[in-house]
Order: C-alpha cells, then sequence, then structure tokens
C-alpha cells in the first residue's frame, strides 16, 4: 500500500488510538478483506472513502428568534450496486471521519443482506434533548433543502438513526416533496404507516440483531432458554432487543442508559422497565444501586450485546468481558484490538455489519412497497427479514470457517463482494 499505508498512519506506538478511529479501522479490515478476496489494489482505492461527501450549514431561526447555523453531513460511500441509503443521525458528537465508516458500514450492510444498494450516511452536530419540538422540525426540513441535490428515491435514500425517529423522517419527506412538488414517499424510509412506512420498521434492528442471536446460539450450543444477556444502551435497538430476547425466554440480566446501568443476576423486570423508559432510552435515572456502563460490560453473562455506540469494547476491558457470545447491535462497539483479544479468548463476536443489518433491510422493503404502492403485513415483512439474515448469518459463518477468519473479517468479505463487481462490471476499475 506504500506511503498512505492506512496502516503505517497512526504509527506503530499507538495502536489502541488508531483503533479507536472508526474511519481507519474500517479501512484497514476492508483492505484485508479485499486483499483475501484477491482484488487488485484499485478495489481498495476506489472503497477506501466516500465517492461523495456534502458538508452543509443550515440556519435555523430558534423559539427565541435568533438564529442559529448547524453543521449537517451526507456521505455516499458507493453507488455501483445502485442508489446509497443509510440514516440521519442526530448527535453533539458526530463528525466527518464518523460519517463516511458509518457509510462504509451501510455499504456492507448492503452487500451482506444482499441488497440492491450502496451506502450512505448523514447527520447534523446538535443536541436534540435542548431542541423544541418547533426547533426540531425547522432544523429537519432545513438538513432536507440542503441536501436536496444529492439525495432522491433513485439517488440516496436517508432512514432513522441516532435521536431520529418516524416523526423526523415525515418531515423531511414533506420537505422533500414540497420541493420536488410530487409525493415522494420512497425518498426516505422510517416513516409513520401513514405516510407509507412499514410494518416493522421500527424494530427491524433489533430484530434482526435478535435473530443474529438466536443463530449464535444455536452455533455455540446455548440454549437462549435461560441464557443471561446484558445489553448496553436501553433506546429503540437495545430496549427492543431486551424485549425480544425477554419474549424468548432469556434472562435479561443488566441494561444500561447513558447515565447509568442495573444489574441484577436473577433478572431485571423487563416490562416494568419499557414502560418507564423515556424516548431518549433513558431510565436508571429512576432507580438508587446503578452501577457504570464500565461496570456492566465486565458483570457475568452468556451473551452481551452492546446496543447503545462506538468504542465500548477496548484493550482496556476485552480480557475482563465473561460472556461467551458478543453480538455487536450499535455500530463499532468493539475495536479491531479489542476483537483480536475477545476471537482468540473463543468468545463468538457477531460484528455490527451482520447485527445490524435488519434496520436497512426492511429500509429495502419499505423502499419497495413505496413503489409499487401495496403494502405487506407484519407477517411478511418480518418472515422475509428472518429469511435474510439467516441466509446472511449461515454464509458468513460458512466463510469465517473456509478462510479461518474471524466473523468480522468474513463479513466484510462478503459486503465488499459486489461493490467491487459492480465497479468493474461498469468499468469504473
Ligand atoms: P437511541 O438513541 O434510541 O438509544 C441510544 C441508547 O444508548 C440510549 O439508551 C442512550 O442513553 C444510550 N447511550 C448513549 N450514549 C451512551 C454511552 N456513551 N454509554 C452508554 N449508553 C449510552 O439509539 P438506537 O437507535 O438504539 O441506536 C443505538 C446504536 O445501535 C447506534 O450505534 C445505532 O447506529 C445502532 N443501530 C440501531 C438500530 C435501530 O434499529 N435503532 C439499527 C441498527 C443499528
Amino acid at each position: 500500500m506504500g506511503k498512505n499505508d492506512v496502516t503505517n498512519r497512526a504509527g506503530e506506538n499507538d495502536k489502541e488510538k488508531e483503533n479507536l478511529n472508526l474511519l481507519t479501522s474500517t479501512q484497514i479490515v476492508i483492505h484485508d478483506a479485499l486483499k483475501r478476496l484477491g482484488f487488485k489494489e484499485n478495489a481498495f482505492e476506489m472503497l477506501k472513502e466516500p465517492i461523495r461527501m456534502l458538508n452543509v450549514r443550515i440556519p435555523v431561526r430558534m423559539d427565541d428568534g435568533s438564529v442559529k447555523v448547524f453543521t449537517g453531513f451526507r456521505a455516499h460511500h458507493n453507488d455501483s450496486v445502485g442508489p446509497t441509503i443509510g440514516g440521519v443521525r442526530f448527535h453533539p458528537k458526530i463528525n466527518e471521519d464518523e460519517i463516511k465508516a458509518l457509510s462504509m458500514w451501510m455499504s456492507l450492510k448492503c452487500g451482506i443482506a444482499d441488497l440492491p444498494f450502496g451506502g450512505g450516511k448523514g447527520g447534523i452536530l446538535c443536541n436534540p434533548r435542548t431542541l423544541s419540538f418547533g426547533e426540531l422540525e425547522r432544523l429537519s426540513r432545513g438538513y432536507v433543502r440542503s441536501i436536496s441535490q444529492v439525495v432522491g428515491p433513485t439517488k440516496d435514500i436517508p432512514a432513522p438513526d441516532m435521536y431520529t425517529n418516524s416523526q423526523i423522517m415525515a418531515w423531511m419527506m414533506d420537505e422533500y416533496s414540497r420541493l420536488r412538488k410530487f409525493d415522494s414517499p420512497g425518498f426516505i424510509t422510517g416513516k409513520p404507516l401513514l405516510l407509507g412506512g412499514s410494518e416493522g420498521r421500527e424494530e427491524a434492528g433489533a430484530l434482526g440483531a435478535a435473530i443474529c442471536i438466536e443463530e449464535a446460539a444455536k452455533i455455540t450450543g446455548l440454549s437462549l432458554k435461560g441464557a443471561r444477556i446484558i445489553v448496553q444502551g436501553f433506546g429503540n435497538a437495545g430496549s427492543s432487543i431486551a424485549k425480544f430476547m425477554h419474549q424468548s425466554g432469556a434472562i435479561v440480566v443488566g441494561i444500561s442508559d447513558v447515565y447509568g446501568a442495573l444489574y441484577d443476576p436473577n433478572g431485571l423486570n423487563i416490562d416494568y422497565l419499557l414502560q418507564r423508559r423515556d424516548s431518549f432510552g433513558t431510565v436508571t435515572s429512576l432507580f438508587d444501586g446503578v452501577i457504570t456502563n464500565e461496570e456492566l460490560l465486565e458483570q457475568e453473562c452468556d451473551i452481551l450485546v452492546p446496543a447503545a455506540t462506538s468504542n465500548q469494547i477496548t484493550v482496556k476491558n476485552a480480557q475482563n468481558i465473561k460472556a461467551r457470545i458478543v453480538v455487536e447491535a450499535a455500530n463499532g462497539p468493539t475495536t479491531r484490538e479489542a476483537t483480536r483479544i475477545l476471537s482468540e479468548r473463543g468468545i463468538l463476536l457477531v460484528p455490527d455489519v451482520l447485527a445490524g443489518a435488519g434496520g436497512v433491510t426492511v429500509s429495502y422493503f419499505e423502499w419497495v412497497q413505496n413503489k409499487q404502492g401495496y403494502y405487506w403485513d407484519e407477517k411478511e415483512v418480518t418472515d422475509k427479514l428472518r429469511e435474510k439474515m439467516v441466509s446472511a448469518f449461515q454464509q458468513i459463518y460458512a466463510i469465517s470457517k473456509n478462510h479461518n477468519v474471524n466473523l468480522r473479517v468474513a463479513a466484510y468479505m462478503v459486503g465488499v463482494r459486489k461493490l467491487v463487481e459492480a465497479s468493474e462490471f461498469r468499468g469504473w476499475i
């Protein structure tokens, strides 16, 4: 790879720091996967960065009459297979590199779930907790106006992500439809049902992760009934995963939110916690005896599901993880070095690009339903989702065995293959 070798960029002495840079670690695993598949270096040159990255400034009239200007992003990783697709997050800590990495993961998820899309991602630097309903609406509409030239049902399709929801998707869809002067439900996914949303979309990410937990339990010979599960994060993804696991007879012994964690080896009252959590996925503030998120990850359990944020399992705690199976429902919760440690310790790690592919899969189903104007019932959606997730899991597991690589590398091998082949067919590389 020569001078710009991504493995050299961060310096030999600072391996863990490099690990924490999501973009760099994603590039390294993509490079590894491409090499194992025998693709030439130009394939890496094509895939190492998004083909398009838009930075926007969004002026918003605040409730007090002042104007605040927000920064937003939209990345298109690769559109060789088809339009790009991917969420928009509202978060005070996002940055350009993270959005780039997230768009690359969306490409991988689309390849893994065998969808006719490439990856996209977007976000706005903001703290949605401090914004009123009206300010949120004006910010959402302003974002669509800022990115309107590069999005559309056959170009790039946004979706919900951290701290965005179906109401925000509805405002965005309405703004896009007004700009284009025709109804455009296929512009965005994760909409309310009434506006062309899909049954099963809200919980699709969580159901996809739950299906991966079931498959991982099967191959490790663990019965889900009575299995002890810890879920980090109690937002859209984490709370639904906890619910699905509780319904399958597993014992949810730990959950957390940004303020702390609850752990009870006898099992938590999940129904009660689900009732009491607020729309930001917080619930622990209602309890005494809260432990920290760091402590939670190291508690006794069979299955650990990071479903909150990135860089949670690092060299600092990977040796102390007690779970037999780790299923990454969040994006990027485990660093590369920690992945190596967990693999060496014989812990089965189901990577984010596989465990998190359920959301985009049902976004694809929503887009298909919008195109045909005919809507499926929830069973049809979840049956189709299950079929895709199980097939992806089994394919990736088989590749990991055949190539003697961990599930992350195997998933990347599946994820990049079509991007390269489509780019070759188009004559791009
Ligand atoms: P969310 O905003 O609904 O919830 C996030 C949860 O994590 C909240 O409980 C919050 O309190 C907690 N949290 C935030 N920062 C934390 C920290 N530093 N330490 C501990 N907890 C923290 O978000 P979500 O939609 O549930 O998404 C969570 C993760 O899962 C993200 O990485 C997202 O990209 C990924 N994901 C979600 C879905 C989905 O269906 N929602 C699908 C695929 C991937």
